[in-house]
């Protein structure tokens, strides 16, 4: 059985509500929980959304090569910590990972078996107004995030499932059958 699923996309594509649905349908599935130096957003949780540490502690972390993958994104700092990762695997657990482009492509060179799953938006439109409507970023910052998914986007071809979340319940479907079928 194949272990680690990682699941990515653009800011705004849908990321999150869907890996909750896929973590409401797998409950043996352990999502990781990322660390960040961006800010919480309304009603994120320490703990639970993210780990929310300072930029001295995540270069701390950097020199002790505490992360199995990081990367700057957007201008924060994000990373997955290797011994959380190691400690689940060891323990035959699955995982999901929700990263970006940069971190799949680490995480793939140390689990090369690991599962890709890359979320499209319908159009840059509706990404626009799904990072309006969320109602959490700047106008400042959700055109940046713009200008990001661009260049993401063009990257979709290095994973093995493509999926575009047009319609929400279609779309979930459609990634509960992926991960299905590696049961
Ligand atoms: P991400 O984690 O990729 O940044 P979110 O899951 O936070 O994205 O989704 C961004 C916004 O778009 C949220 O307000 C969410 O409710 C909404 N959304 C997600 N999927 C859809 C969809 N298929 N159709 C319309 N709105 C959606
Ligand atoms: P957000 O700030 O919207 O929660 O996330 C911004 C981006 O950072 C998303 O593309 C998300 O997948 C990515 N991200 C979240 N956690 C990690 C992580 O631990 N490592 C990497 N490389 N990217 C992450």
């Amino acid at each position: 059985m194949r272990k680690l699923f990682i699941i990515s996309a653009p800011s705004g594509a849908g990321k999150t509500t869907l890996c909750r649905e896929v973590m409401k349908r797998f409950k043996d599935i352990t999502y990781s929980i990322s660390y960040t130096t961006r800010m919480p957003r309304n009603g994120e949780r320490d703990g639970i959304d993210y780990y929310f540490i300072t930029k001295e502690e995540f270069k701390r972390k950097i020199e002790n090569n505490k992360w199995a993958e990081w990367a700057e994104v957007y201008g924060n700092f994000y990373g997955t910590s290797a011994e959380f990762l190691d400690t689940c695997l060891a323990s035959g657990k699955r995982i999901l990972l929700d990263i970006d482009v940069q971190g799949t492509m680490q995480i793939k060179k140390l689990y090369p078996d690991s599962i890709t799953i890359f979320i499209m938006p319908p159009s840059l439109e509706a990404l626009k107004t799904r990072l309006k409507s969320r109602g959490t970023d700047t106008r400042q910052v959700v055109e940046r995030r713009l200008e990001a998914a661009k260049k993401e986007m063009e990257k979709k071809d290095l994973y093995r499932h493509v999926i575009i979340n047009d319609q929400l319940s279609r779309a979930v479907s459609e990634l509960i059958k992926i991960i299905e079928s590696y049961c």
